[in-house]
């Protein structure tokens, strides 16, 4: 049986950090996929993912994407490679309904996480929102922008490349196309089986995405629903000042009516936008992995006609990638209740590629000392204590 100090079960996002920081600092570790990451399975593909400092989504997320800015760096000085574009970043709320006392808000709760840690922004109203970015049309009287410039994106497929490739300069054993079937563990360890090989390791490291339920059984499974989203590629007009001089974006135009995009990257003649769905759930194994004609001609006509200037309705690249969601949308990071040594990282409920670097080291830390210094105490399984009872 083969033995190491740690293994991680998953390379993508999450698992391509965790090895590369666990390489590192020197430990013998190893790490096992399914596919051959980068791939087009699971949660990190399709070329661009939103970075931001002031995270929306919640206060705890602001120290974990502020490391992982410092990680994109060094890990473009070690490479050579870019990964994190700072294009500046603007969310907006241009709604019908549009409540300015409203907390709920996705660009309030941007204004205010930025106003309480000092991030660089500038908010701005309808009239600015206009001059500086004519592109974007629909823009009500009541509108209201938000502009980081430390924003951007990040290359998710580079990003996983770079960090597979710099862990195993660095010692890390990689074992691609091969499956995790078991685990079980002891007061010494814990016990890997794939369809390959069985492995003995001190610390286990689960990033196994949106398969991290199948293998993991109860209380996860229950707790992880896979949706299916899709990315649309939509090509721009030859004379459409979109490459270069657009930022990457999340706009709410109403309930059920938000999108995001990228700026056109130069030389590919399209932009990227897409939306996020909650309401059908799926699973890995039965996800439809293909956008119709419909859906393509749908996302036009609802999200991007009349709403950003310089696109035509031809669809030049289309995808299919999953998220996997927890019951509040915030992430799971906690040991498994009762596997021994080894810490279960959910797929992030659709926002965690920006975080993944930072985690990476967190979760490197954690297989070392027991404990990362960045503090994931929100993000316990123990808080679905009602999901888990009810098991
Ligand atoms: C469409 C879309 C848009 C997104 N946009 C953003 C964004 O703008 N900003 C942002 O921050 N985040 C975004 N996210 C979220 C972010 O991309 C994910 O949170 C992140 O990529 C998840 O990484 P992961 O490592 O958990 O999963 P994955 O990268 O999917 O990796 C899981 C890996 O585990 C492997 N695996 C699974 N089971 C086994 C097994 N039994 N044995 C061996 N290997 C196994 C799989 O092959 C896979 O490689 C988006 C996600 C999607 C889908």
């Amino acid at each position: 049986m083969e033995r190491c100090e740690a293994l991680v079960i998953g390379l993508g996002a999450m698992g391509a950090a965790t090895v590369y920081q666990l390489a590192k600092a020197g430990v013998n570790v190893v790490g096992i996929d399914r596919h051959h990451p980068p791939h087009t399975f699971g949660s990190s593909h399709g070329d661009t993912r939103i970075t931001r400092l002031s995270v929306g989504e919640g206060a705890q997320y602001v120290p974990i994407v502020r490391n992982s800015h410092r990680i994109w760096r060094e890990l473009e000085a070690l490479s050579g490679e870019s990964l994190f574009e700072q294009t500046g970043l603007l969310v907006l709320t241009s709604s019908p309904d549009f409540d300015p006392a409203d907390e709920t808000d996705f660009t309030l709760r941007t204004i205010a996480l930025a106003q309480t840690y000092g991030i660089e922004h500038e908010v701005l109203d309808a009239a600015q929102i206009r001059q500086r970015f004519p592109q974007f049309a629909q823009v009500r009287d009541d509108a209201i922008g938000y502009f980081e410039p430390e924003g951007g994106f990040v290359r998710p497929e580079r990003c996983i490349d770079v960090q597979l490739r710099l862990a195993e300069q660095r010692g890390a054993t990689l074992y691609k196309g091969e499956t995790v079937t078991h685990i079980s563990s002891d007061e010494q360890g814990v016990t890997v089986t794939t369809d390959q090989r069985t492995v003995r390791a001190d610390k286990l490291v689960v990033t196994a995405g949106n398969w991290a339920g199948g293998l993991l059984g109860a209380p996860f499974d229950r707790l992880l629903s896979v949706y299916r989203q899709k990315l649309f590629w939509f090509e721009t007009e030859p004379d459409a000042e979109l490459v270069g001089h657009s930022p990457t974006f999340i706009f709410t135009h109403g309930p059920d009516d938000d999108f995001y995009g990228f700026p056109a990257l130069p030389g590919e003649g399209s932009l990227k936008v897409a939306t996020a769905q909650y309401h059908s759930a799926s699973t890995p194994e039965t996800l439809d992995r293909t956008v119709s004609a419909e859906e393509e001609r749908e996302m036009y006509e609802q999200r991007v006609q009349g709403r950003i200037a310089g696109l035509t309705d031809r669809v030049v690249k289309s995808a299919v990638c999953a998220y996997t969601v927890t019951p509040d949308r915030h992430f799971i990071i906690d040991e498994h209740p009762r596997l021994q040594h080894t810490l279960v990282v959910s797929a992030c409920s659709g926002h965690g590629f920006k975080h993944s670097a930072a985690l990476g080291e967190a979760f490197a830390q954690w297989c070392l000392r027991g404990k990362s210094e960045l503090d994931l105490s929100l993000f316990s399984v123990g808080r679905f204590e009602q999901e888990c009872q009810s098991l």
